[in-house]
């Protein structure tokens, strides 16, 4: 079978793009690896019937059997987007997504997979709807004085894609090298309080890189199955790396999921400090790229495209690390954070479970609603479940505290 690119409904930069894609085509006969040997669509379709995630609730055999006829101009398939959920069944209380993206061209592309997943992902947000952006420090309420004996950090923490280069399931290794190369060169510019240091990870001895980890500065090593079957471990560790500033409160992970991981973080609860940190840096870097010559990927629809759909949008994710040993045994805690829209993790990161009443909390969301909007939701909640946690401590009743579902 002949994969065809399909040319997606946008303007100028792509169009370009799709010119010089056919050039190449016609021009280098090593493509003619496009050419890939199938069997029909029945053969090739995924066995899925015990699988929970977004990505096998949406496929069907007859989409399947469309969408293999497309690919995105730099080669970005409808096996390359699923293959990590079909290697990842996932758990009805644990919906993970599916799939992911190759390049910024995936969601256009595969359009068909892609809109039903992200507006069941993202709480019915249409293709038709506009994300919108809010990265104003000073719109936010309150949030410097969250309740430091019991939450012990704050961190704020977005992706960013740059445009041009395919994204960490797809890219090469020259292209990966060139995404770090411009990366250190554009963060080498900042400074005052974000002047900094990048640290390439084959720089790192084991202990060193396990020290970042253990104090939550760095991605944990390539262990999940999830970030095995999309692809986006290959070549580790090569051109992955830590950029942070002296104090290590302004973060800039480079070539794990993300192009980019921008993060802003520190201890107590100050998250309007961490906010407005995160805020201006992200601003900065934004027109250090813009400097030089790249942009980052974004549309009106989904906001900041970045590999997993999971994350479009925002991107953001804003968090607490905070002590709630009893409301975390009361019969209503998930109740609670879904009517908060938050969501709980291990503070070891994602794919860990608390230990000793300890949570990771944070807004649930990314697309649909603002920056500011988001980590207000975090605020606003965090401070409800610390005033309840104070509550059930005293042994008192805490169901006229109980929220209404935001
Ligand atoms: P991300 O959404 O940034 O990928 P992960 O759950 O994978 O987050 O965690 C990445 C790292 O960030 C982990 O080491 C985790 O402990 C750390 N981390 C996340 N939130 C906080 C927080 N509020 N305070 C301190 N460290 C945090
Ligand atoms: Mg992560």
């Amino acid at each position: 079978m002949v994969l065809t690119y399909s040319e997606p409904n946008r303007t100028q930069p792509l169009a370009a793009k799709c010119s010089v894609f056919f050039l190449y085509l016609f021009s280098n006969a090593k493509l003619a690896r496009l050419v890939i040997k199938q069997r029909p669509a029945e053969d090739e379709f995924p066995d899925l019937t015990e699988h929970c995630n977004h990505m096998a609730k949406v496929l069907t055999l007859d989409m399947y059997k469309r969408l293999r006829q497309h690919c995105t101009p730099n080669g970005f398939t409808i096996d390359n987007v699923i293959q990590t959920g079909v290697d990842n069944p996932g758990h009805p209380f644990i919906m993970t997504v599916g799939c992911v993206a190759g390049d910024e061209e995936t969601y256009e592309v595969f359009k068909d997979l892609l809109d039903p997943i992200i507006q069941d992902r993202h709480g019915g947000y249409k293709p038709t709807d506009k994300h919108k952006t809010d990265l104003n420090p000073s719109n936010l309420k309150g949030g410097d004085d969250l309740d430091s004996n019991y939450v012990l950090s704050s961190r704020v923490r977005t992706g960013r894609s740059i445009r041009g280069f395919c994204l960490p399931p797809h890219c090469s290794r020259g292209e990966r090298r060139a995404v770090e190369k411009l990366s250190v060169e554009a963060l080498g510019i900042l400074s005052g309080d974000l002047k900094g240091k990048y640290y390439a990870l084959k720089n790192m001895t084991d202990a060193e890189q396990q020290q970042l980890i253990d104090d939550h500065f760095l991605f944990d090593k390539p262990v999940s199955p999830l970030l095995l079957a999309s692809g986006m471990a290959r070549d580790w560790p090569d051109a992955r790396g830590i950029w942070h500033n002296d104090t290590k409160t302004f973060l800039v992970w480079v070539n794990e999921e993300d192009h980019l991981r921008v993060i802003s973080m520190q201890k107590g609860g100050n998250m309007k400090e961490v906010f407005t940190r995160f805020c201006t840096g992200l601003t900065k870097i934004e027109d250090l790229f813009k400097n030089k010559g790249h942009s980052f990927m974004w549309n009106e629809h989904l906001g900041y495209v970045l590999t997993c759909p999971s994350n479009l949008g925002t991107g953001l994710r804003a968090g607490v690390h905070v002590k709630l040993p009893n409301l975390s045994k009361y019969r209503q805690f998930e109740e609670i954070l879904k009517r908060l829209r938050l969501q709980k993790r291990g503070t070891g990161g994602v794919d860990t479970a608390a230990v000793g009443g300890t949570f990771d909390i944070s807004n649930a969301d990314r697309l649909g609603f603002s920056e500011v909007e988001l980590v207000q939701m975090v605020v606003d909640g965090v401070k409800l479940m610390i005033e309840m946690e104070k509550r059930l401590e005293k042994g008192q009743s805490i169901d006229d505290l109980m929220p209404a579902q935001k």
